[in-house]
């Protein structure tokens, strides 16, 4: 066996697809310490400044002292804690939805939601850019599923008006994690009814940063539609830790019998909930954070455009600089490290082949001289 582990690393390391993990000394923050050296961080998903946050700390630490650190079991045994309720409560709130329920983490919710809702006798119709979780989520259904191009409508359509399936499924990311782009919900919305289908999106990199309250793609868009699941995770801009589906009362209690990620579980220790539910507060309490995020996404997106450099189309906090192969992009992202700029380099099977680019994402908290410094450095490297 170890021969065979062995050879399959070589072949990884041959490719420059093998990977290696970075030590991060320190809480997350604009900047983090890598070796001892003081580096401005541009690949956090914790976009509003949140996983480190005082009043975030101190309510995990009050559930710590009130509910102790684990929930000790599964929720449907007896891991079911008030910070759990008091978090689901707070997310149907802040996400005017019918029915909430917490999953572990945004893989275990699409794996969990979309096993629980689909079957051998669903259609899926997935974009081709969605993320590692749903298009494993997808296999474990053991539906029929169809993949359309990155956010093209047209072909969308085309396979719902083939489709012969009562059980009509599309899936997309709200926000595409590797792009920063955002799925084209205007369009594909009149689309359920037309087709009697059912969305889910996937709001990872969107719950806590696109609409003027953070609420996901739909409040961006401005659509209301009573029947549309929603993904949200809990560990990006809340600073936290988990994921949740919202949806209707009756999907909800499906997944509570059905979807087997929630079900053999052990629950979320009581604190991460308790930082969560905190975290939901400040964005609603603070609504500079989503306004100082959108400021210094356009600083850097320009900054990158008057630099030369191709961000793909971002328009989110997710600001991709295209290179193309998969060794010029982390020489790029060793060479930023060097110069004290933290991006991370990002290549297949995680994006297509020949598309590998670093990943910059920006913060909230990240000042314009971090900025500035960073763009200064991403000069340097690309443009000598
Ligand atoms: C990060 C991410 C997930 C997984 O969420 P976790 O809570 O980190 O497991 C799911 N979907 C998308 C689009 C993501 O970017």
């Amino acid at each position: 066996m170890n021969s065979h582990i062995i050879e399959e690393l070589s072949k990884l390391t041959a490719s420059g697809l093998r990977r290696t993990l970075k030590l991060v000394e320190g809480p997350q923050g604009t900047s983090v310490r890598i070796d001892g050296q003081e580096v401005i961080l541009l690949c956090s998903n914790d976009y509003l400044g949140l996983a480190n946050h005082p009043a975030v700390k101190e309510a995990a630490i009050k559930a710590i002292e009130e509910y102790g650190f684990g929930a000790g079991a599964s929720r449907l045994v007896s891991g079911n804690m008030e910070p759990h309720i008091i978090l689901e409560e707070r997310i149907k709130l802040f996400k005017r939805a019918e029915a909430v329920l917490l999953f572990n983490s945004g893989y275990n919710a699409n794996l969990g939601c979309i096993s629980a809702i689909a079957d051998r006798h669903t259609d899926i119709f997935s974009d081709k850019l969605n993320h590692a979780s749903i298009v494993d989520a997808c296999i474990l259904s053991r539906a029929n599923v169809k993949r359309y191009p990155n956010r093209d409508i047209e072909s969308l359509e085309g396979m719902l008006k083939a489709s012969k399936s009562r059980k009509k499924l599309i899936i997309t990311d709200g926000v595409f994690s590797m792009d920063g782009t955002i799925a084209p919900l205007p369009q594909i919305v009149p689309l359920l009814d037309r087709y009697g289908a059912t969305l889910i999106i996937d709001d990872a990199h969107a719950t806590g940063v696109l609409g003027k309250g953070g609420r996901g793609t739909l409040e961006h868009f401005g659509i209301k539609h009573p029947s549309v699941i929603q993904m949200g995770t809990l560990g990006k801009a809340l600073g936290s830790f988990g994921a949740f589906i919202a949806g209707s009362a009756e999907l909800i209690d499906l997944l509570i019998s059905k979807a087997r990620p929630f079900i053999f579980t052990t629950a979320l220790p009581p604190s991460v909930c308790a930082a969560a539910t905190k975290a939901i507060d400040l964005v609603e309490e603070n609504p500079y954070l989503i306004k100082n995020l959108s400021d210094n996404i356009s600083f850097m997106r320009e900054g990158l455009k008057d630099a030369g450099l191709d961000t793909m189309g971002s328009l989110t906090q997710i600001i991709p600089i295209f290179v193309g192969k998969a060794e010029k992009t982390m020489e790029a992202s060793k060479k930023l490290l060097e110069r004290g700029v933290f991006i991370q380099g990002i290549r297949p099977p995680t994006v297509p082949e020949d598309t590998s680019r670093l990943r910059l994402t920006v913060m909230a908290t990240h000042s314009k001289a971090d900025l500035t410094q960073a763009l200064n450095s991403i000069k340097e490297v690309f443009n000598g």
